[in-house]
């Protein structure tokens, strides 16, 4: 009986990490959501939402249409992040399938590779590939 407890406690443990993860995720979702839809407004409401009004457009629009976009990007992993959690692939680095560190995940829940797929991947893309640290986990 005791025994049967621990394990049962250990088993809880993982899945309240995981829920963790999720919470967060959802936290940051509804956050990047938010963000959004406000900056959308604004832009609905100056009718400038086609791309190739960009040219026309203020400095302090652009900056605010590039913002939309890393929002959407980090939108887009949150995203992804929650469908791992859901089919059990989540924590595992897409490209090497190595756990990620959970440090890292703990800044970066919804991180797909681990930090030297990561850093393999954004020295080739110049960092392109996924917009973390300086942009999203800053905020
Ligand atoms: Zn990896």
């Amino acid at each position: 009986m005791r025994k049967m407890a621990t394990t049962q406690a250990s088993a809880l443990n993982g899945a309240s990490t995981r829920s963790g993860y999720r919470r967060k995720l959802i936290e940051k979702r509804m956050e990047l959501m938010a963000a959004m839809g406000l900056k959308f407004d604004v832009m609905a409401g100056q009718g400038r939402v086609a791309e190739d009004d960009q040219a026309q457009v203020s400095h302090e629009e652009f900056i605010s249409l590039r913002l939309n976009k890393l929002d959407y990007d980090v939108l887009k992993l949150v995203n992804e992040a929650l469908d791992r959690l859901d089919n059990g692939d989540y924590g595992a680095c897409l490209r090497c399938e190595e756990p990620i560190a959970p440090r890292r995940l703990e800044v970066l829940p919804w991180a797909k590779y681990c930090v030297r797929c990561q850093e393999k991947l954004s020295s080739r893309h110049c960092g392109a590939e996924e917009p973390d640290l300086a942009a999203a986990g800053a905020r």
